[in-house]
């Protein structure tokens, strides 16, 4: 998993350790009266139909939650955390971000899962930092590039953004 820091207490709360770096707080108390606001989410079950949920799933509500109206407040000069494409400077969506790829180890892998998507050579690990997230479209983009190769046996599935073993 990628490394996105949890704060848990019974209470909702307006900041949280690692508020500025993505992470989340999760609570309850409040039952099926408030879903909560970016990043801080209600996980009681009267919100989630009665049932476990997952954490890729408490992410992707969390990331679409409004920020809570006092964030410039608590945290002044903070813009809201974003993470950039390292290739293309782009946005990228916060639900998204533990499906994302990121450099890890001189390769662009699955944030999640550490599955590798490409083998990048010295000059591309010079220009992709390890630890910054890339597009799906920068990722199609660099494999018509010379220092990026796939793993062997391996063709590149644009839809779903990854390697995977040729003839599937
Ligand atoms: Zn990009």
């Amino acid at each position: 998993m990628d490394k996105r820091r949890l704060f848990l207490c019974h209470y909702p709360m307006i900041t949280w350790p690692g508020a500025r770096h993505q992470g989340l707080q999760l609570f309850g108390h409040v039952h099926q009266n408030w879903q909560g606001s970016r990043n801080s989410i209600n996980t009681g079950v009267d919100v989630w139909d009665f049932r476990p949920v997952t954490l890729p799933e408490i992410e992707a509500r969390a990331a679409r939650l409004l920020v809570n109206a006092h964030w410039e407040q608590v945290e002044p000069g903070r813009a809201w955390p974003t993470v950039l494409c390292a290739g293309c400077g782009r946005i990228l969506d916060p639900a998204l971000i533990s499906g994302q790829a990121v450099v890890r180890n001189g390769r662009i892998v699955v944030a999640a899962t550490n599955e590798t998507i490409v083998f990048m050579e010295k000059a591309m690990r010079r220009w992709l930092p390890e630890g910054r997230h890339v597009c799906p479209e920068c990722i199609g983009g660099y494999l018509s590039v010379s220092e990026v190769t796939l793993p062997a046996g391996f063709s590149f599935d644009e839809i779903r953004n990854r390697a995977v073993p040729k003839g599937k």
